[in-house]
């Protein structure tokens, strides 16, 4: 179980944002809001490029705020630039886990519905597609929590869609506690929480 509790942030002298949420392992746990309500603002908290000015984050009772960015247990994607454009997908992938063999990248391509894609360039691959691959790096990491900022926005419906079912079945099958951004109520479908950032606070 990941626990945030009434964790507090402001840049400067604008106002104060609170955000207390609860994600399970093998759930997705949805935030809806508005375009600047600060959704973005709590996964750089979450992540430890921002330090919140109180309040607690932790993982199965463990903290999380005294640990720098790169030993956090997460991996965030982002709406675009997850890629590195001039590397092929099997490259891409293998940024997750360096030592990964060709047999683990086989099976995580697979499991992404990539089968067979090692060897193409990011640049000739759909959005969907692109994201795919990005999802790929991700479960190769193997981090316990899943930070997805609105990653399919964008995408067309039926895309759109099938890469929300992607993530479903990644969830359950790598045990993740998934945190989705999205401004898209009907995505919170496929959630087991859903959450709200209104006026600063995040309940
Ligand atoms: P969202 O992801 O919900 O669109 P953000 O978390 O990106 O919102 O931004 C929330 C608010 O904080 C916005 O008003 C934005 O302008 C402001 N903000 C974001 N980043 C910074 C920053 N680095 N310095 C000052 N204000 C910022
Ligand atoms: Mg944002």
């Amino acid at each position: 179980m990941l626990t945030i509790r009434e964790l507090i942030f402001s840049y400067h002298d604008s106002p104060e944002f609170h955000f207390s949420l609860q994600a399970s392992a093998g759930e997705i746990t949805m935030i809806l809001g508005k375009s600047g309500s600060g959704k973005s603002t709590f996964f750089d908290l979450l992540s430890g490029f921002l330090s919140p000015q109180s309040g607690t984050i932790m993982i199965d009772g463990v903290s999380l705020l005294s640990l720098p960015v790169e030993k956090r247990p997460l991996t965030i994607l982002f709406q675009k630039h997850n890629l590195f454009e001039h590397l092929s997908v099997e490259k891409n992938i293998q940024l997750g886990k360096p030592n990964a063999s060709k047999e683990e990248i086989r099976h995580i391509l697979k499991e992404v519905g990539l089968e067979g894609f090692s060897k193409r360039a990011v640049t000739a691959l759909s959005g969907g597609q692109q994201q795919r691959v990005a999802l790929a790096r991700a479960l190769l990491r193997q981090k316990p929590i899943l930070l997805l900022d609105e990653p399919f926005t964008g995408l067309d419906k039926a895309t759109h869609d099938e890469m929300l079912t992607l993530v479903e079945k990644i969830t359950k099958t790598h045990k993740l506690h998934t945190i989705m951004i999205s401004h898209e109520e009907e995505d919170a479908r496929i959630a087991s929480r859903v959450y709200r950032m209104v006026d600063g606070r995040l309940s």
